[in-house]
């Protein structure tokens, strides 16, 4: 039985803790050491909560894979210590972080509940006061010692989401998040009514953190006039190893030949190129149209309804894992690992 449940808060940074200083009107960082005096509700929680900041503290439009490593290791080194994690990141990239820790974190039993906002926790309209809070209470949830969300998930505007299954699609509505294709792993009222059904279930395998990410990626996103200018330089990117094709509808893309040869050239040179649809909802079924079928006769990989972000982080940690062959990088690509797709 635990005594008393111990969350560990990471702020990396965006609008969430951000205050107006009253002289200037600027926005700068919160000092979270007075956060119990700012949100002097937080001592109802029967919590220990503990604070890690991040220095320097990143508008999350500067995110990189390098910080995405600094973040998976703070986790990684207080996994015992506590039983549930809330990073406080910007919105701007919460869901591409948010999805790498997914896949870099194997065998996660723990909550890691990422949060953020629209308007800084300063603002009396705030929406950072209530996303914290709901994601501190979700971080802490158990169901007889065992936590009720073992994954990562980013809470925002009263729904809980997986991760690896959102997009930021809307910039200035409290609601910024969609995930187009699964639906919210609970959703927040007057109560917290969790969907346990779509929730991932514990597997008590230790925790494994991996750390090597490859970088050489790309995305294409079709568009109707592209030329094959735009197609050939993408392609033929030095180091080069995997490129997300954003196609249209179900999968489908030009059939000109120009275009297709140029495919098929990339993939005979050993480049990767995933299918991943524009839409924000449904999923890549290159069999439908001739247009998507020509796609998967030349070898192109069938995302089935992945996110661009979680596309582009699976593909940052497949192709970072040493051991992995081509064909077995295209076999997970195509299998789900954390819950990220519908196959
Ligand atoms: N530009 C900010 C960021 O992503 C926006 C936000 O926090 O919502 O860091």
């Amino acid at each position: 039985m635990i005594d008393k449940i111990s969350l560990l808060v990471i702020y990396t940074g965006g609008t969430i803790g951000m205050v107006k200083d009253k002289k200037t009107g600027t926005l700068k960082p919160f000092d979270f050491t007075h956060l119990y005096d700012d949100i002097p509700v937080l001592r109802n929680f029967d919590y220990r909560i503990d604070f890690q900041s991040f220095d320097p503290l990143l508008d999350s439009s500067n995110m990189h894979p390098s910080f995405w490593v600094r973040l998976a290791g703070v986790i990684e080194e207080n996994y015992e210590d506590y039983e549930g994690f809330v990073v406080l990141h910007g919105t701007d990239t919460m869901a591409y972080t948010a999805s790498a820790m997914s896949f870099m974190l194997e065998n996660l039993n723990k909550p890691v509940i990422f949060t953020g906002s629209q308007l800084p926790m300063g603002e009396i309209r705030t929406d950072g006061r209530d996303n914290f809070i709901n994601a501190i209470e979700i971080a802490s949830a158990m169901d007889d010692d065992t936590p009720i969300v073992p994954e990562v998930a980013i809470c925002f505007e009263n729904r809980l989401f997986r991760a690896n299954r959102t997009s930021k699609f809307n910039a200035e509505n409290f609601g910024a998040f969609l995930s187009g294709n699964y639906s919210s792993l609970a959703d927040i009222g007057v109560r917290i009514k969790y969907k346990q059904e779509l929730i991932l279930k514990p597997n008590f395998r230790k925790l494994k953190v991996h750390k090597n990410l490859d970088e050489n990626i790309a995305i294409l996103k079709l568009f109707p006039g592209i030329t094959a200018n735009v197609v050939n330089c993408a392609l033929n990117t030095k180091e080069l190893k995997a490129v997300i094709l954003e196609t249209f509808g179900a999968g489908n893309a030009p059939t000109a030949p120009w275009f297709l040869d140029m495919m098929k050239e990339a993939i005979d040179r050993g480049i990767i190129i995933l299918n991943v649809t524009q839409c924000k909802g449904g999923t890549v079924e290159m069999g439908k149209y001739e247009t998507g079928a020509e796609l998967e006769r030349i070898g192109v990989i069938g995302g089935y309804d992945i996110t661009t972000e979680s596309a582009v982080t699976k593909l940052m940690y497949l192709l970072g894992c040493d051991d992995l062959s081509r064909q077995e990088v295209i076999h997970f690509l195509q299998t789900s690992l954390r819950g990220e797709m519908t196959v």
